[in-house]
């Protein structure tokens, strides 16, 4: 089964879905964590956050993506970056990148296949994402869209920041 969970920033959509992940033994795709490794790349490779520049750059990263159950890793050129994608740097311009439809493309795609090779496995995946319910996997076989309110949506990010 795939199961996608929606909803906006710091409504708890990445504990959510790791913590389902683990107590029904799926994986745990962090389609977050896969902008933002687009994202460390292209600062990296010096590539601005423009469509035409990460047209031809986005199919060529050498992004290497490990999951095993809820342990979400990405490798650049075999070096695991999954702490390094989590800086405050990589935090203030991955919504740039994140917004082009060069890396949204790009993703998507890739996104597609981790589900549907999770499912074809004969297990599932949860993931999780702006997008995720509505355009990733418009079939999912179950979609959720979390809310909270303001106030705990500013609390829970503050909490990750600091
Ligand atoms: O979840 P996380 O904070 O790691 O996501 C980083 C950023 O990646 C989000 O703020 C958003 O700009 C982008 N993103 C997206 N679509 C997704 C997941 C993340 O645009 N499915």
């Amino acid at each position: 089964m795939i199961v996608a969970i929606d909803g906006p920033a710091g409504s708890g959509k990445s504990t959510t879905a790791r913590r389902v992940a683990v107590q029904i033994g799926y994986l745990h795709i962090d389609t977050g964590a896969m902008f933002r490794a687009v994202t460390y790349a292209a600062i990296e490779a010096g590539i601005p956050a423009e469509d035409e520049a990460l047209m031809g750059f986005v199919d060529r990263i050498p992004l290497v993506i490990e999951v095993r159950g809820a342990d979400f890793r990405v490798m650049l050129d075999r070096e695991d970056i999954s702490a390094a994608i989590r800086t405050p740097e990589v935090g203030a311009q991955v919504s740039d990148y994140a917004q082009l439809p060069a890396v949204r493309a790009y993703l998507l795609g890739r996104q597609r296949k981790l589900g549907y090779e999770a499912k074809a496995a004969g297990s599932g995946a949860v993931m999780e994402g702006r997008d995720i319910g509505s355009v990733v996997f418009p079939d999912a076989d179950v979609k959720v869209f979390l809310q909270a309110s303001k106030h705990t949506r500013a609390a829970r990010r503050f909490a990750e920041l600091t």
